[in-house]
């Protein structure tokens, strides 16, 4: 049962990243540890980047450093200062503070200037080949590269043609600076790497001040260096890039950061690609960035999954060295974990409910009862729950021709109302279709509360009085997509055609009235149903509420 499981995360062993660190800080290489989280705004951040976040900040947190947050915006045509901006409420949400906050764009200039270094040491020159013949002078992982006919121009001609570059004199394409190292070297990335390629476009911070751009080999290393990041943690796929991150920061001979490679968060049912997110917006197949289908972390703050749901998922999935698929239902599970324990209770009926009238209860009598916001602290608030003699009841709860051992209400049954009293089904009214409309019942005023007299029945279910409900907009979501593994798209198709189409199902509900006054800002637990959050769509006469995850599933943890 959701109820009583243990919320405390079992103890669990050091990760790899945690022993190398508490290795530098033991052998006294270092004092104190420096991380990054270094987000290209051009994109909302995702579950992906959650765990990125939660890694780079926890390590430093744990160990007594700091961690900057530092925009990699080299790429103008990309970014925008709406996704800068998002970033920083999707950090804060998560619960972390950055100690600064740095662009990759601050340190042009200083990268310019790195550039003119190399230039002048006979490790850098301008190479008038288009993109395509660059791409073919590479050669392949079997076979070596071919020099650029560019390749050996003097110094002096190379720094000449570099600063005409920075000054405007070149269209887009018509030269790049490369780095001279190796042709034929084993590691592709060596084979003379692009550093500045020329781009005339305005960028979110530089403005027009510059037309050329570094390129990422050129940009990350040495941006970690000036910021003395000792542990500059990123996703596998960087791990081909990091000889070449170092044989920068040794050229250069400036602070020896480190690059460290984990695996990327991978999540069943699951996409987690800016490019691909974007497009999904753009195109209109979800309402924008924060749709509750998302997986943004805008997207499942406005699911109602929480923070501390996230941190606690981020914390059981561990850091690893290969690449994994991580179940959706795990993370379900987190925010189950961390809703029942703070979520305040209410009750509502959805969809198409029954009347359940009880003819025994006198004319206009209401009856208002004080019910715990949360049993698992019955000594705190309390809402104020009206009854009376029309009520609604979930049409699942009642069966006319019920199996064995069904112990909601059925014809001649007995069943309590949650908080109340115990009522007997005695007439069920039908339309002319033969839809069930209305169950007339009587109760027993000796099973009332306070009434003295204590008698069990087998099943209990919820209600709420006709006469008080408020009505909702109800928004039930299910996954995005169909397909369990959605990085392994067949050949000749494309990944939306994946897009499950019952993702968003839309109907009424009836919720008691203090629901409405919840002050809680979380989602809330319906109870017997599910956790679901209120939406920004809402308006006073018309609340929205999202679900956010059933009350619980098969899904077994270890
Ligand atoms: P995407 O591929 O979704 O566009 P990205 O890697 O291009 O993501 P960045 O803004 O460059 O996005 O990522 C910032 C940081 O988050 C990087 O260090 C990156 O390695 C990390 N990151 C991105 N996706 C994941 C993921 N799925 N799991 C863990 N870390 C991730
Ligand atoms: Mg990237």
């Amino acid at each position: 049962m959701a109820e009583t499981e243990n919320t405390t995360a079992p103890e669990r062993s050091r990760n790899f990243l945690e022993e190398i660190i508490e290795a530098d800080l033991a052998s006294g290489k270092m004092d104190s540890i420096m991380t990054r989280f270094p987000p290209e705004p051009n994109g909302y951040l995702h579950l992906g980047h959650a765990k990125s976040i939660c890694l780079n900040f926890g390590l430093a947190q744990k160990y007594g450093g700091k961690t900057n947050l530092r925009y990699d915006d080299t790429n103008p045509t990309k970014e925008d200062t709406e996704y800068v901006d998002a970033i920083k409420e999707d950090i804060k949400w998560l619960g972390f503070q950055w100690d600064k906050e740095l662009y990759a764009s601050d340190y042009f200039d200083q990268l310019y200037a790195w550039a003119e270094e190399l230039i002048k040491r006979g490790l850098a020159y301008v190479d008038d080949q288009s993109q395509e013949e660059i791409s073919r002078g590479r050669g392949t992982v079997e076979t070596p590269g071919t020099e650029s006919p560019w390749r050996n121009r003097s110094a002096e001609e190379n720094m000449r043609i570099f600063r005409e570059m920075r000054d405007g004199k070149y269209p887009d394409g018509a030269k790049v600076l490369r780095a001279k190292i190796d042709m034929s070297h084993p590691n592709m990335f060596f084979r003379d790497p692009i550093l500045y390629r020329i781009k005339h476009a305005s960028h979110h911070r530089t403005g027009d001040k510059w037309c050329i751009y570094p390129m990422y080999d050129f940009t990350h290393g040495q941006c970690d260096s000036i910021e003395h990041i000792t542990h500059s943690i990123c996703t596998l796929e960087f791990d081909v890039h990091r000889p070449l991150y170092d044989w920068f920061i040794e050229t250069l001979g400036i602070f020896p950061s480190h690059q460290y490679e984990f695996a990327r968060l991978n999540l069943t049912y699951t996409l987690m690609s800016k490019r691909k997110l974007l497009e999904l917006v753009q195109n209109g197949y979800v309402s924008g960035w924060d749709d509750p289908r998302m997986p943004t972390l805008c997207g499942v703050r406005r699911r109602g999954y929480t923070a501390a749901a996230l941190r606690m998922f981020c914390d059981r999935i561990g850091v690893s060295k290969h690449e994994q698929m991580m179940d959706l239902q795990l993370l379900e599970w987190c925010v189950r974990q961390d809703l029942n324990e703070h979520s305040n209770r209410y009750m509502v009926v959805s969809d198409d409910p029954i009347r359940l009238t009880i003819t025994n209860w006198e004319d206009g009598r209401v009856e208002w009862f004080d019910c715990p916001l949360n049993p698992a602290d019955p000594e705190g608030a309390s809402r104020r729950v009206p009854f009376t003699g029309d009520l609604l009841i979930d049409r699942a709860d009642f069966m006319e021709d019920p199996p064995h051992k069904y112990f909601r209400l059925k014809p001649d049954g007995e069943v309590r109302l949650k908080y109340t009293c115990i009522v007997k089904c005695n007439e069920v009214v039908k339309d002319e279709t033969g839809k069930v409309v209305e169950l007339k019942c009587t109760y027993d005023p000796g099973s009332m509360p306070g009434a003295g007299e204590y008698r069990k029945v087998k099943g209990t279910i919820h209600w709420v009085s006709a006469s008080y409900a408020k009505k909702l907009e109800l928004r039930l979501y299910d996954k995005l997509f169909l397909k369990e593994n959605m990085n392994d798209i067949p050949e000749g198709m494309d990944y939306k055609d994946f897009l499950n189409p019952e993702s968003l199902r839309v109907v009424d509900g009836w919720a008691e009235p203090a629901l409405l006054e919840d002050k809680s800002g979380i989602a809330v637990q319906f109870e017997r149903t599910g956790y679901f959050v209120k939406d920004p769509d809402s308006t006073p006469e018309a609340p929205v509420f999202n679900k956010t995850t059933a009350l619980k599933d098969s899904f077994k943890i270890d």
